[in-house]
């Protein structure tokens, strides 16, 4: 008994360094970073959307974005075209909360459609995706036709939810040639639905072709698609951190 107890007690007190931690106090403190709140962006983050006006985005044809902001919110009508944001980065925290409208008469890739397109190719899916269901790879939260969500974390519609994205952006040579493609890490409403997924180079869609390049983030109007109905997006809080 007293042998157990004695091994017990060592067993406890292992220090940390046998297990190969070691502290360095010589290393440089991390920058220090408010870390922000609800509806408040991290410190060192720069917001995309300023909750004011239109200003941080335009259509892609440089035209004026035509949705409209009040009370902090961004109101997208089918029709107003997808919008880039003016800001461009490469590797990236990205945060995005958004609302899909209801439409009961509606149901599949016709209720709520939207998307998030991470440097204006990849898109991570916006969709009712509560009780509706669709093909995996194009529900909400799905990267798009590439791979679908570990989980459906999706919230009824009106209701505000969340994307944290965490983008690495393809590496590239001194050509400016691809060498490690994207990967993407994303929690929709806090919960991971993507860790590391590689993304295959921009589709035959994109209008941003250069990998090595800093890109915008795309917000999609789906009204191009066939039967699309009138419906009104809405975006708030849209900020990146910059990982390069
Ligand atoms: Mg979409």
């Amino acid at each position: 008994m007293r042998r157990r107890a004695a091994k017990l007690a060592l067993l406890c007190c292992v220090p940390a360094w046998m297990y190969g931690q070691k502290p360095d106090r010589d290393a440089p403190q991390p920058q220090v970073v408010d870390p922000g709140g609800p509806g408040r962006a991290p410190s060192d983050a720069v917001a995309l959307f300023n909750g004011k006006d239109m200003s941080g985005w335009t259509r892609v044809d440089g035209g004026p974005a035509q949705c409209q902001v009040a009370n902090a919110v961004m109101s997208c009508r089918t029709g107003a075209g997808d919008i880039v944001s003016v800001e461009k980065f490469r590797s990236a925290q990205i945060h995005l909360e958004f609302a899909v409208p209801h439409m009961p008469e509606q149901k599949g890739q016709l209720k709520g459609n939207s998307g998030v397109y991470l440097h204006g190719c990849y898109e991570v899916q916006i969709l009712d995706s509560y009780n509706n269901p669709t093909y995996p790879n194009g529900q909400c939260g799905a990267i798009y036709g590439v791979a679908a969500p570990l989980v459906n974390a999706s919230r009824p519609p009106e209701q505000w939810q969340s994307f944290d994205i965490i983008l690495r952006a393809p590496q590239c040579n001194a050509e400016g040639k691809v060498t490690t493609p994207a990967t993407v890490t994303v929690l929709h409403n806090g919960v991971l639905i993507h860790e590391r997924v590689t993304i295959p180079g921009p589709g035959p869609g994109c209008r941003f072709k250069n990998e090595c390049e800093p890109r915008p983030l795309l917000l999609q109007d789906h009204s191009g698609f066939p039967n699309a109905p009138d419906t009104t997006m809405r975006f708030r809080n849209i900020w990146v951190r910059k990982l390069d």
